[in-house]
């Protein structure tokens, strides 16, 4: 279903809108999500599919070179963090464990994890010492600001553009790893 197509029935009401949550479980073990993406504009990871983007740089994120992210949800079990969510407000991938909800660019009362017909999965997260394996990549850090997972392999804060009045701040995150998937369009 293209956007433009997804984006009508949205509009429209229907039901279709959980479309955008389409949950790939190879095992029940193992359950993960594709198609999440890189925003090289404001360095997060991010969900296409629902009508309204809000990206920290202005209009919305872009796919723009990014690869095809894949995600476990929360309830296959295994290694890694739990309390991981989407933003319903900005697609964003944000960690809500410690009880707050960051600074969202979609909205002034921070992320959000229901809305436009759709109630985020929670999500397990991996680490680069402490994963499954397979293809990944590493370098993924949580940022104290917006409490957004960002792709930061500088190691500084200039990386990406934060929702906060401030940069990207992910000095005390640990190293985070995203499987990759095989490219989709
Ligand atoms: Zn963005
Ligand atoms: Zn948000
Ligand atoms: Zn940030």
């Amino acid at each position: 279903m293209g956007l433009n197509r997804r984006r009508a029935l949205l509009l429209a009401g229907t039901s279709a809108a959980v479309a955008g949550i389409d949950v790939a479980a190879p095992t029940p073990a193992q359950a993960v999500q594709t198609g999440w993406r890189w925003c090289r504009q404001c360095a997060s990871l991010w969900r296409p599919g629902l009508p309204y983007t809000a990206c920290p740089v202005g209009g919305g994120h872009s796919s723009v070179g990014s690869g095809n992210y894949l995600v476990k949800v929360e309830a296959g079990g295994g290694p890694g963090q739990a309390q991981w969510r989407l933003c319903t407000n900005c697609q964003a991938f944000w960690w809500r464990g410690n009880g707050h909800t960051g600074r969202c660019s979609g909205g002034p009362l921070g992320h959000n994890e229901s809305g436009w017909g759709t109630i985020s999965p929670r999500y397990r997260l991996e680490t680069a010492s402490n994963n499954t394996g397979g293809n990944g990549q590493s370098d993924w850090k949580y940022c104290s600001n917006c409490h957004v997972l960002v792709h930061n392999p500088t190691g500084t804060n200039a990386v990406g553009r934060c929702a906060s009045l401030w940069t990207h701040d992910t000095g005390d995150s640990r190293n985070y790893r995203l499987k990759l998937g095989p490219p989709r369009s």
